[in-house]
């Protein structure tokens, strides 16, 4: 039996990122079912990084990441995290009340954009259809993230700072010791003094096992495809278009264009698979944006976006299971903000409170704590 001080139980960008925060001064072994790091809903996103996505609390999660996508430590990704692609929100004429709000709450929160109306539309998405689509809010600031780059340089630099990693190792049982938990795989057991359940849609189930009560914790269904476009249209310099209402999205990828319905389907933890009637559902949306009928899907697939109820990150110590640390329920945005979380995650773990600047984005340790 090994001996640790921080077991984290998933390897996705939460379990990663949490294992590069704290292997710098502690002993960490993070533990992934799966033999391929990032399979589940890591790997299966939409990699966008945006402030103007998600509740408040989200919103400052992701402005405290930025610096550090911006600009890693050296050695930390081989290429820019970060890359430029911009968002077009667009509305049709029924969606402007919404249109309206929206931009009052970005504005309300420092955010530079700005209203685009008619015609303008086409200098961002030339294929619009200005019969669909008359209005929307330009985000310049919107960028592409290379997430396998992100996810692959927090689990090389943990490791280069002493963590260990195991895949293909799935945590069956926690017993609790004096100080700390016995962790049991299928083929080994381990022991340490806090356990990290980063374990994405099956974070409930992991504090299941450690007898936790429940976090309310809903796994949701996204559905994702990508489309080939007329050979005429250029359209790798598009902006991701997202729907007002958020009712699809779209943006340029490898060539192609990403779609999704934006669908939120709950359902248990599992290897999501794409159902044919939501790409059916994001089709027909997609469509009645842009003049053009989609004919050829070259990929589909779906992953888990997990929520709890109020939306936002659950990351903290749970109130009556010692040593049992929650990171989940990072919902539709657990790429963007990994950075931050796992710095609030560390923080929590060494000194019990956030760190000041953490503090100054109006962040509270409450904010993000387990909530019942
Ligand atoms: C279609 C789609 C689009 C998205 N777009 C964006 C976006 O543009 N920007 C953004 O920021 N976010 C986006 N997201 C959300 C983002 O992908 C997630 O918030 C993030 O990946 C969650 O990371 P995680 O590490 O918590 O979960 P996961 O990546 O699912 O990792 C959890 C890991 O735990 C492992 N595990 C579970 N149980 C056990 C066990 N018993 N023992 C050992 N290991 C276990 C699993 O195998 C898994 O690898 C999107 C998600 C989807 C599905």
């Amino acid at each position: 039996m090994s001996d640790v001080e921080i077991i984290i139980v998933g390897g996705g960008i939460a379990g990663a990122s949490a294992a590069y925060e704290l292997a710098i001064d502690h002993k960490v072994l993070l533990l992934e079912m799966e033999d391929q790091a990032g399979y589940h809903s890591t790997g299966r996103s939409a990699a966008l990084f945006t402030e103007n996505y998600g509740n408040s609390i989200i919103r400052k999660l992701a402005k405290i990441s930025k610096s550090f996508l911006e600009s890693p430590p050296d050695g930390f990704s081989e290429y820019p995290l970060l890359s430029k692609r911009g968002a077009l929100f667009i509305a049709r004429s029924d969606q402007l009340d919404v249109l309206n709000s929206e931009l009052q709450t970005i504005q309300s929160m420092g955010g530079e954009v700005q209203k685009i109306e008619g015609d303008e539309l086409l200098q961002y998405i030339p294929h619009l259809n200005r019969e669909y689509a008359v209005a929307g809010i330009y985000d310049p600031h919107s960028k592409d993230i290379d997430v396998s780059g992100l996810h692959q340089g927090f689990l090389k630099e943990a490791k280069l700072r002493g963590g260990s990693i195991l895949m293909g190792s799935r945590v069956l049982r926690l017993r609790p010791l004096a100080d700390g938990w016995l962790v049991e795989t299928e083929e080994e057991e381990f022991s340490c003094k806090i356990l990290i359940n980063a374990a994405g849609a099956w974070a409930e189930e992991i504090g299941v096992l450690a007898g936790a009560k429940k976090i309310a914790l809903s796994p949701m269904k996204r559905t994702a495809f990508l489309f080939d476009v007329p050979e005429d249209w250029v359209v790798q310099n598009w902006p991701i278009a997202i729907d007002m209402e958020e009712k699809f999205y779209f943006k340029p990828d490898s060539g192609k264009l990403l779609g999704s319905p934006a669908d939120e389907t709950p359902v248990l933890p599992q290897d999501a698979r794409p159902d044919d009637f939501d790409i059916a559902m994001g089709i027909e949306r997609i469509q009645a944006a842009l003049n053009f009928e989609i004919r050829h899907l070259s990929h589909k697939w779906a992953g888990l976006r997990s929520f709890v109820p109020d939306r936002t990150p659950v990351a903290g110590f749970d109130p009556v299971v010692k040593n049992f640390f929650w990171l989940a329920g990072q919902g539709g945005y657990g790429i963007k903000t990994s950075p931050a979380l796992a710095v609030c995650c560390g923080a929590l773990i060494r000194e019990g409170c956030f760190p000041k600047f953490i503090e100054e984005f109006g962040l509270s340790a409450e904010m993000l704590s387990p909530k019942r």
